[in-house]
């Protein structure tokens, strides 16, 4: 439910709202816009709340929210949500790119990629430390010796780091080190581990489940944002179809769709989205030429010796090709390229 303040109002006015919301046994989240203040409604709203809240002086109109999640939509923040990463504006207007290894393997590993993808253009640099894996047997990620090494790359070239959190007892552990909390496909409806990640105060981006619809994704951002962490963008990596060439069908319509139902930042990842190296960049395009808010692409300084996810690895080269091509779609498409 929506609760529309009148103009003018004060910050006295908007506690007094949210007083009688908390009194109701529910949760009221602020959203301050230009054009009005707005007080979102949530929890098991009943059926006299409406007229009850409709009648209080500071209250210009009370709407039901017609979608199940709330928030996320742009019923409740008709504004994109910008996210601010060190000089970073995501959901800005920029493409910000984030790029590194998907593990994180060893110091060199790790710094010559920074190194690379930071000469290339890159924004952010991402490499996993807790890696969620399939098969037991594969690579795990070197835990936090991991993030160490992650933040010496962050300390060398400056680049803010991405990188993902699997169980909720790491929450703290990985907010210390990390810029952006990424929590992943296969945790996307690990509801105790996102109520742990909203009660940081970092920004978190939500890897959309492999077999998740829209709907359920942007639920499970509900589960963030209902804890007060509004720093939460979306990222579309791919969902399971019957095509077997591709690791994953890359879902560009999601991105659009995104856009229109909710006002939080969209990244693509088409690494994850094809599971091919020679697929990446052209899906990145797409994406951007959809409406995606940004990229996050694997590179490794050489991907067939990777301890994970060489496939969909980029070597150097083809990191700083995919960049000038990004960023000359980027200029056609009314986007900045950073
Ligand atoms: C990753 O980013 O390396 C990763 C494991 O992604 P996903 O959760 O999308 O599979
Ligand atoms: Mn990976």
């Amino acid at each position: 439910m929506l609760v529309v303040l009148k103009k003018g109002s004060t910050d006295q006015d908007i506690q007094t709202v949210l007083d009688k919301i908390k009194q109701c046994g529910l949760n009221g989240h602020v959203s301050c816009g230009v054009e009005r203040t707005v007080i979102g409604v949530v929890g098991q709203v009943f059926p006299d709340l409406q007229g009850m809240l409709e009648l209080m002086t500071p209250v210009d109109d009370v709407i039901p929210i017609s979608k199940p999640y709330k928030l996320s939509s742009r019923e409740f923040q008709p504004e994109k949500t910008t996210i601010k990463v060190g000089n970073v504006t995501i959901g800005g207007g920029d493409i910000v790119v984030m790029a590194g290894p998907c593990a994180v393997e060893n110091e060199q590993q790790l710094l010559e990629t920074a190194r690379a993808v930071k000469a290339a253009g890159a924004n952010i640099l991402r490499g996993g430390a807790f890696k969620p894996s399939t098969s037991p047997y594969s690579f795990r990620g070197l835990g936090e010796d991991g993030l160490k090494i992650l933040a010496s790359a962050r300390d060398e070239t400056g680049l803010p780091v991405i990188t993902e959190v699997m169980t909720p007892k790491d929450v703290d552990l990985v907010a210390r080190y990390a810029d952006i909390i990424q929590v992943g496909a296969r945790n996307m409806q690990n509801f105790i581990l996102l109520e742990e990640v909203g009660k940081t105060q970092k920004p978190i981006m939500l890897k959309r489940g492999m077999a998740a619809t829209i709907q359920e994704w942007l639920l499970s951002a509900e589960y963030i944002l209902a804890q007060g962490n509004r720093q939460l963008m979306l990222c579309e990596r791919g969902i399971r179809t019957f095509e077997t060439y591709t690791r994953n069908t890359m879902d560009i319509s999601a991105i659009p769709v995104i856009n229109k139902v909710s006002h939080l930042p969209i990244i693509a990842d088409p690494s994850h989205g094809t599971g091919k190296w020679y697929l990446v960049t052209p899906l990145a395009m797409a994406a951007v030429a959809a409406g995606a808010d940004g990229l996050i692409i694997e590179v490794h300084p050489n991907p067939d010796s990777a301890l994970k996810d060489g496939a969909q690895s980029l070597t150097f080269d083809n990191f700083a090709n995919l960049m000038s091509q990004v960023g000359a779609l980027a200029s056609l498409v009314s986007r900045n390229p950073r």
